[in-house]
Formats: structure tokens, C-alpha cells, sequence
């Protein structure tokens, strides 16, 4: 029969390896490159070195959402602000935040009054993954305080593609 080989079609085998692919990258990673742990090394030294801010207390991301320090800017709606991270760790790396922080310093301070704009953040990952062409998949994160390598204190949402993600994530 066309496109049947020793009874598995060529679409089943693409499938297998694909699963086999996604399977290998849950693996625990023995040989990470030096960049990659160095780059890892200082984003945690960066992390541990940022105290937690006060709730109202203005981060480098107030100056960007107002357009005093550039970035480059992906979506913008009344709510949310996303932009490219400017030390990005897949070949898409955007941070989606909202426009007020409104005491979310992290995603530990979210209150029942955070529910909507919550929701707004994850929604906004989905348009923006759509737009960037990530159909195949992508991540979010929200890092949370020193241990979670939270390093700005205005909540935000990595969304991240382009490549196969690995797990666990380190
Ligand atoms: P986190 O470590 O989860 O708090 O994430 C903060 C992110 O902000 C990091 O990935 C930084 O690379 C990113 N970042 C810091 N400053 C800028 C900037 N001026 N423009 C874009 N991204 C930035």
C-alpha cells in the first residue's frame, strides 16, 4: 500500500519520533555547554542579589512600560505590556506584564482583586505564542522570589519557543 513501509506509515513513524524527541528532553541533561551554566550561574547570582521590593516601590519595568529606557515591543493593549527580554533564553523570549502593578510584586502577592489581570497575562501568552508562530508549543514561567530567580519585582509572565524545552527545567 503507498506510504506503508513494514506496516508503519511514514506519518506514524514522524509521530514516534516525535514523541521520542519530547521524551529524550524530559531526560536529566549530563553535558550542559559552559555558556549555557555560565549564563545560568549569573542569572541566579542576579536573582539572589535582588532583595524584594516594596509593593510600590518602581522597577526598570515602569520605565519601559512608559517608554523612558527602549524595548522592543511586541503587544500593547490597555491592561498588559509585552516585550522581548533583553538576555533572551530561547530564540523567543518575551515578557508579558501588566501596565499596573497594582502591589503584584510577584506572583506570591496575587490577591482575589489579581484574578483578571491574572487571567489577562496567561491570555495575552496565548495571542502572543500565536502571533510569534510557536504552534508546535512553548513555555511560561513566572518566576517567584530569590529561590524561584525572580529578579525584577513586577510581575511577569516568560513566554518562551523556538525550541525544544527540557525538563525539568533546572
Ligand atoms: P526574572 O529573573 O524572572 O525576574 O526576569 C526578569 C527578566 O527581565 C530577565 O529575563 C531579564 O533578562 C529581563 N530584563 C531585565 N532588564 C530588561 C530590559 N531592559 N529589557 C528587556 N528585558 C529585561
Amino acid at each position: 500500500m503507498k506510504g506503508l513501509k513494514n506496516g508503519m506509515s511514514s506519518v506514524s513513524r514522524r509521530n514516534i519520533t516525535q514523541r521520542l524527541v519530547v521524551f529524550a528532553s524530559h531526560l536529566p541533561s549530563s553535558s550542559s555547554s559552559s555558556s549555557d551554566s555560565t549564563s545560568m550561574a549569573s542569572e541566579k547570582q542576579a536573582a539572589l542579589a535582588t532583595a524584594p521590593s516594596d509593593a510600590d516601590a518602581p522597577t526598570i519595568f515602569d520605565k519601559i512600560i512608559n517608554k523612558e529606557i527602549p524595548s522592543n515591543v511586541v503587544y500593547e493593549d490597555d491592561k498588559v505590556f509585552a516585550f522581548r527580554d533583553i538576555n533572551p533564553q530561547a530564540p523567543t523570549h518575551i515578557l508579558i506584564i501588566p501596565k499596573v502593578k497594582d502591589g503584584l510584586t510577584g506572583l506570591s502577592k496575587a490577591e482575589e482583586r489579581h484574578f483578571e489581570i491574572l487571567g489577562c497575562l496567561l491570555y495575552t501568552a496565548k495571542l502572543i505564542a500565536k502571533q510569534e508562530g510557536l504552534d508546535d508549543g512553548f513555555r511560561v514561567v513566572i518566576n517567584d522570589g530569590p529561590k524561584g530567580c525572580q529578579s525584577v519585582y513586577h510581575i511577569h509572565v516568560h513566554l518562551l519557543g523556538g525550541r525544544q524545552m527540557n525538563w525539568p527545567p533546572g
